[in-house]
């Protein structure tokens, strides 16, 4: 049975998708990734995916109006709470979907009509499969989507009889983070060594404590801040989470980005060595 592990951080930029991508080439051909950052997806400009099939996926509802049968009556517009809606015309981005405005319509002109949230797709790369989404613009149902995602991720995970399903998960603390992290084996928070993601990471442990998942840390250019670094390990310490690895500050990580590759993918670099350390701790922290 394969393994599930998720890299979350309290805020994007702080290294998550550079750490799934190095974890992609240590794992080549025996794990599926998975991008659950549906707001702000990226792990495709490295993977550089081909893809395989595509599936339409729909969500939510949507307000739809027959104009033959509206009398202009203007009904719908006063109690649609979000402006959504007027005699004249309907904005799709502001309808929440509530459905208020087609209970009220007289002319029953009104209906409920499903629409696009998303496209899932199952790719190929260098590193293995991958599975990753295209979320409609105005889209606000992202955690079900995540879900979708990982659900995909796990039957390809099964059929392939893979080891691993690595997700890189949303940032945060709202319903996407929540969908990335629920049910997986391990959950590695990564975090900067600055006030900010010092509370970030007492959010986020927060939130994987709540949901029983198992939590490890790995610091990102720790050594920028060793005040902070300290106060990280201190906390960790504290609440009996493993630092599975400190990752210096080098250039070789922009670098990485800017030519869509893994750190392991350019010259000798000490990232890549700390990395190597991280994955070794994970699976001790996965198979102990
Ligand atoms: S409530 Fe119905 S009939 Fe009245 S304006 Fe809205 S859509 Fe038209
Ligand atoms: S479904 Fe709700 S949000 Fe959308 S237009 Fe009607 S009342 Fe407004």
């Amino acid at each position: 049975m394969f393994k599930q592990i998720t890299v979350i951080s309290g805020k994007g930029g702080t290294g998550k998708t550079t750490l799934t991508a190095s974890f992609a080439y240590l794992t080549r051909d025996k794990a599926i990734f998975a991008d659950a950052d549906v707001d702000a997806p990226d792990l495709h400009l490295i993977f550089h995916p081909t893809i395989i099939s595509e599936e339409e996926l729909y969500i939510s509802k949507k307000v739809k109006r027959e104009e033959e049968k509206c009398i202009k009556c203007n009904k719908c517009s006063e109690v649609c709470e979000f402006q959504a809606i007027t005699a004249d015309e309907i904005n799709y981005f502001k309808c929440e979907g509530c459905g208020l405005c087609v209970h009220i319509c007289p002319e029953k002109a009104l209906s409920m009509e499903p629409i696009l949230s998303a496209k899932i797709f199952e790719s190929q790369t260098r590193f293995g499969p991958f599975v990753h989404a295209e979320m409609t613009i105005g889209e606000g149902t992202s955690g079900r989507i995540v879900d979708q995602i990982r659900q995909k991720a796990r039957k390809i995970a099964e059929t392939k009889k893979l080891d691993f399903v690595i997700v890189d998960g949303s940032p945060g603390i709202g319903c996407p983070v929540i969908a990335s992290i629920t049910g997986v084996d391990l959950a590695c928070i990564i975090v900067e060594p600055t006030l900010s993601g010092i509370h970030d990471l007492e959010r986020i442990f927060g939130v994987a404590q709540h949901f029983k998942v198992k939590s490890v840390v790995c610091i990102n250019k720790f050594d920028l801040n060793i005040k902070n670094t300290n106060n990280i390990m201190q906390f960790c310490k504290k609440n009996n989470i493993t630092v599975v690895g400190k990752i210096p500050f080098n250039k070789i990580v922009p670098k990485s980005i800017i030519q869509g590759k893994s750190t392991f993918e350019l010259e000798e670099n000490p990232v890549s060595k700390e990395i190597i350390s991280i994955w070794k701790n994970i699976q001790t922290e996965l198979f102990d």
